[in-house]
């Protein structure tokens, strides 16, 4: 008996399976719908409805899961191939199967909304690890298979991973509302936030915070750490702390990936000194942006180099591996600034990094200051999308300068 249920359970999920590939070109054809910091909050505030949010959710996951696993099949065969892209592609599946499940089931049934919250907090838990097993999957393609100076298939993968991480990081924050706005405990450490969001998130002590994690590995990996400087400038309201609605954790995300990456720099570019100068930091309120702006004196990096710092296929770090312990802790994946910069985009914001080799580096991380401008910035998988994939770089449109010196001597007999 219990042998004949198992095999029914087996075909009842091998069916579901077969039929995943229907569900995901149905529900990619819907745009996602981005939601704004000021609906987040006034949805978790005032009129916070567990059973609106369900019916909500129950579409939209499906959607954004659908959008983005249209594109993961779209990468290089190589990579898609990949034992740790095959599991990722196979977490997607699976998450995408228990939410489907939820399609008909009646939003007045109380059990359907917990069993809803216990799903949703397991998908997050599978998802865990998402990041550092992709990044598996491309240093595996990498060693296998990248030619050197593949200029189109770098492309397409930098593409893809900011959209993949970006979905990600939304995916995560609709799971996160739901579940801790409707778990019934409020967050006695911060009694005010709404789900994740902070409506006063006071900046400067987020600042504050990162450096002081940032300083304690610092400390045990350097035996130092350069001191922190913060100033505030408030244009609004002087001498106000300044304060947005924002996502803590997102903001301690990207502050503390750059004070590691200050810091390192400081460090190796003043081991033969006996002081470290500062790390600055300036933080901006104006009526439209809040501007947070990092500055230290690492050396910096030539400016050539910059845009590769944001690449997912380059890290001057030498490479850990997942549950690799003995890895340095100040430098990983050189994932630090690609994610930091997408924390900033999900938002409309925006994080830039302006150096001067010989000298230093000064990070600015870019915010809106007005929860109404604080909208999510979505990937949506369409002909635009599309198009970018099967995009292979021509022939540069402007000179290639000769490695040879030009022999002007040549010219000269010839007049
Ligand atoms: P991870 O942050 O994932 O642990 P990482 O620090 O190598 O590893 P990123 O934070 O993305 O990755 O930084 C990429 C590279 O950019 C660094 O390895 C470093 O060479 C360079 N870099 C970043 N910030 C600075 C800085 N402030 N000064 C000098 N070099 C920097
Ligand atoms: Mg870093």
């Amino acid at each position: 008996m219990a042998s004949k249920m198992k095999f029914v359970r087996f075909l009842t999920k091998t069916a579901a399976l077969a039929n995943v590939p229907k569900h995901i070109e149905h529900f990619s054809k819907f745009s996602p719908s981005p939601l704004s910091m000021k609906q987040f909050l006034d949805f978790g505030s005032t009129n916070a409805c567990e059973r609106t949010s369900f019916s909500f959710l129950r579409q939209e996951l499906p959607v954004r899961l659908s959008n983005i696993m249209k594109e993961i099949n779209l990468l290089p065969d190589g990579l898609l191939a990949t034992p740790s892209v095959q599991l990722v592609q196979s977490w997607y599946i699976q998450s995408l199967m228990e939410i489907l499940e939820f399609l008909d089931k009646n939003p007045d049934d109380q059990r359907v909304l917990e069993t809803f919250v216990e799903v949703l907090e397991g998908i997050r838990n599978r998802h865990n690890d998402v990041v550092p097993t992709m990044a598996q999957g491309v240093i595996e393609f990498k060693d296998a298979f990248r030619r050197p100076d593949d200029a189109a298939t770098d492309h397409n993968i930098q593409y893809f991973l900011d959209r993949f991480y970006t979905s990600r990081i939304s995916i995560r924050m609709l799971i996160n509302q739901h579940t801790l706005i409707f778990d019934g405990n409020t967050n006695p450490a911060h009694p005010n936030t709404i789900g994740c969001i902070d409506p006063v998130c006071d900046v400067t002590e987020v600042v504050r915070d990162a450096y002081e994690s940032a300083k304690l590995l610092c400390e045990q990996y350097y035996l130092g750490a350069p001191e922190l400087e913060l100033r505030q400038m408030n244009a609004n309201i002087i001498r106000e702390p300044i304060q947005i609605s924002y996502i803590p954790s997102h903001l301690y995300h990207m502050l503390f990936e750059l004070f590691k990456n200050a810091m390192r720099a400081t460090i190796e570019n003043h081991e033969a000194s006996r002081t470290l100068p500062p790390i600055r930091v300036m933080v901006a309120l104006g009526g439209e942006d809040l501007s947070i702006k990092m500055s230290d004196c690492g050396g910096g990096v030539p400016f050539r180099k910059t845009e590769r710092l944001f690449s997912y296929m380059y890290s001057t770090a030498p490479r850990p591996s997942i549950g690799d312990t003995q890895r340095a802790p100040l430098a990983g994946f050189g994932y630090g600034l690609p994610i930091s910069r997408l924390y900033a985009r999900y938002f409309q914001g925006d994080l830039q990094l302006y150096s001067m080799e010989g000298h230093g580096t000064d990070a600015v991380i870019h915010m809106k200051a007005l929860s109404t401008d604080s909208v999510e910035r979505l990937p949506v998988f369409n002909q635009t999308a599309l198009r970018h994939y099967k995009l292979s770089l021509e022939a540069d449109d402007w000179c290639v300068p000769s490695k040879e010196p030009l022999d002007l001597a040549i010219y000269r007999a010839a007049k």
